[in-house]
């Protein structure tokens, strides 16, 4: 079966185009260290993945949810949040964004849920 297109694959290639060239430090020039947790799927299916500021996975996060189309959440959106209050912990839950199907077609919504755990350390501001 081939790899249904994720979140990244789609959104990549639409309002995020410009905003994926600016490397992490570029984009964050706030942010002097992040910790980011996640938590995907549910009793032996359980992964924690971890990043930081040098293995940041992009704008998207992709579901692991094989049937799954466009899945996915933001991390930008989450960190950009988070900088504009100036928080430097959440703990919180993400929906998957995609559906089950192919893209015109819904079967169903995915079911994937995210645990997001953040941790921001800023850079003392000049
Ligand atoms: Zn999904």
């Amino acid at each position: 079966m081939r790899k249904k297109k994720k979140a990244s694959d789609i959104y990549h290639k639409t309002e995020y185009v410009f905003k994926d060239k600016l490397s992490f430090s570029e984009e964050f020039t706030s942010i002097e260290e992040i910790s980011i947790e996640i938590l995907t799927g549910l009793g032996d299916q359980r992964k924690i993945r971890k990043y930081s500021k040098s293995n940041y996975p992009g704008e998207y996060y992709d579901c692991p949810n094989p049937l799954c189309y466009g899945g996915g959440f933001s991390l930008g959106d989450i960190i950009r949040e988070m900088v504009s209050n100036g928080t430097t912990h959440i703990d919180d839950t993400r929906r998957c964004i995609g559906h089950e199907g192919v893209s015109t077609r819904v079967d169903r919504e995915c079911i994937e849920g995210f645990r997001v755990i953040f941790e921001i350390k800023y850079a003392i501001s000049k």
